[in-house]
């Protein structure tokens, strides 16, 4: 493991101090003007005039405060949004609601570089990881664009009846996000909700704030006012508030599942439809024929990537017996030379945690895993950087020989923390790895492509890649089963998540 600042005995403080000032330079650049929660196209100050602070995980400093959102701000952001829907959006026809999606992506597009820094500050992802997320935002309007027009409904005629079924918008939806994907996250949720003519009120986490709120900013142009409504603030409170709110007709929320159930449990008074994008733990499998090193790089593309918060990400790896060595020692070694550091730095692979309260999780997680007897093939942790102290990072761990039932290895730690199983018996490993409560994903290495298809079609889980990880393809459907969640974001069915169908049944006597 490396750093791009080493610390010398008295440059510490200068080289610390350089961290800051960069940050602090490209905050005085990209920061958005307006932080107060976008209700009705306009930035207004939450009801209470309470606020919070978002921070940088790389320097631990303040970024900005945000409004803080509470009840009675959700009120008139869902008031907001009706009056929108009932005005202006719900007289969008499809293809004028398509303008409006492709602007925004446009939009987006135009400002690539300043939405990658800005995530890259309040989030601590590296720069060049915070572009392929503001693309893929990008993506997701262009493509929710496209499909605008799909499933508009059906007819059919017997006897004297004519009967239609159409489907129609829910009018105002709810819709509740994670920090690790902020920008991104947003992206999924409003554009398919937009699609298919709804208006929605949007929570960001309160980690990362900012990407959405800058979106407002930038969109306010093209979207009529009180289509897309932001409102930061609290899960307890503004997030709450969204998700149980009477006048909100559908949720959509992204978050762990231990509040997905919560927010379920919330719909289940008023009755309302929701989808959930929540946690995994999902296994990679390795079999015998593979090319080590490009299994190595796509093991550890899958545990590390974006530090590990990520909830695809291939946290359980069980490779064959007869190549387990050899790619523990390259993946071992493709850690030691991983770059953990600046997030802004171009060079810089991992980046820190989104927030102290992560690292501490990680760690945590490290430590049972050392007290339940697990061999540390890269033993991770906060790493001992004086360069690095002020900001949120963890190294990667790289273990083996925990129980498979074991909280690190059953739980999801969000984490660069990969466990590691051998296996030579099919059966036996297929069943471990199908051994969890979650069943998000899964990746399969071979060349073998029966095998491949055989192990794919075995993983108990709603998306497995065959020879990659975490590429994500508007088109291609994107969900949970068992407690990974419910629903398919990513393609034009998403679409139906977004609307109800009503028949009409006309007598023709
Ligand atoms: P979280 O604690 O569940 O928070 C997610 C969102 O819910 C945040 O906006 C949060 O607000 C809000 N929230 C908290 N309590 C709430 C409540 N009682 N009612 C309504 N909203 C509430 O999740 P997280 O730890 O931030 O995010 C990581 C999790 O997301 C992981 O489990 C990960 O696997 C999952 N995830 C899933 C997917 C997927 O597509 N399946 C994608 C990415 C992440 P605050 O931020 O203010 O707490
Ligand atoms: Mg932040």
């Amino acid at each position: 493991m490396s750093s791009q600042t080493d610390a010398s005995e008295d440059g510490t403080v200068e080289e610390q101090a350089t961290m800051q000032e960069r940050h602090e330079s490209v905050a005085a650049e990209v920061l958005p003007d307006s932080t107060g929660l976008y209700v009705g196209g306009e930035f207004v100050d939450a009801a209470a005039a309470e606020t919070f602070d978002t921070v940088d995980p790389a320097t631990g400093e303040v970024l900005t405060d945000v409004a803080r959102g509470r009840e009675a701000d959700v009120d008139r952001a869902v008031s907001a949004a009706w009056s929108a829907f009932e005005e202006t959006w719900s007289g969008y026809a499809a293809g004028r609601r398509q303008r409006v999606l492709t602007a925004v992506a446009d939009t987006i597009e135009d400002h690539t570089e300043e939405l990658a820094k800005l995530e890259t500050l309040d989030n601590g992802k590296p720069i060049s990881e915070a572009r392929v997320d503001v693309r893929g935002a990008a993506e997701q309007f262009r493509y929710f664009a496209g499909v605008v027009r799909e499933n508009p409904g059906e007819t059919m005629s017997e006897g004297s009846r004519y009967g239609q079924v159409i489907a129609e918008p829910y009018g105002v939806v709810g819709q509740v996000i994670q920090w690790n994907f902020p920008l991104l996250m947003a992206s999924w949720k409003l554009a398919p909700a937009l699609a298919a003519g709804n208006c929605s009120v949007l929570k960001p986490a309160e980690q990362t704030p900012l990407s959405a709120l800058r979106l407002a900013e930038l969109i306010d142009d093209v979207v009529p006012d009180g289509v897309v409504n932001v409102l930061p603030g609290y899960g307890e409170e503004a997030g709450e508030a969204v998700a149980s709110h009477p006048d909100v007709r559908k949720i959509a929320f992204t978050g762990s599942t231990a509040v997905g159930k919560r927010v379920m449990k919330n719909a289940a008074e008023t009755v309302t439809d929701v989808t959930l994008e929540l946690g995994g733990k999902s296994p990679v499998v390795v079999f015998p024929d593979v090319d080590v090193d490009r299994a190595v790089s796509l093991v550890s593309a899958a545990i590390f990537y974006n530090s590990g918060e990520c909830c695809e990400a291939g946290s359980r790896l069980f490779v064959h017996e007869a190549v387990a060595d050899e790619l523990l020692d390259g993946l071992a070694a493709a850690v030691e030379s991983t770059t953990l550091g600046d997030p802004l730095d171009e060079e810089t692979d991992l980046g820190p945690k989104v927030s102290r309260e992560q690292v501490e999780r990680t760690v945590e997680y490290v430590e049972a895993a050392r007290e339940e007897g697990g061999e540390f093939l890269v033993d991770g942790g906060e790493p001992d950087d004086a360069t690095l102290e002020d900001g949120c990072y963890v190294e990667p761990t790289l273990v083996e020989g925990l129980d498979h039932d074991s909280p690190p290895v059953q739980e999801e730690i969000f984490g660069p923390v990969l466990t590691v199983f051998r296996w030579d018996d099919y059966d036996e490993m297929i069943e471990l790895a199908n051994d969890v409560e979650y069943g998000l994903a899964g990746g399969v290495i071979t060349d073998d492509v029966r095998q491949a298809n055989e192990a794919a079609r075995d993983i108990e889980a709603g998306y497995v890649w065959i020879n990659s990880y975490h590429d994500l393809v508007p088109g291609l459907p994107f969900g949970g089963y068992k407690q990974s969640g419910i629903g398919r974001e990513l393609s034009a069915d998403t679409l139906d998540h977004y609307r109800r169908t009503k028949t009409i049944n006309l007598s023709l006597r």
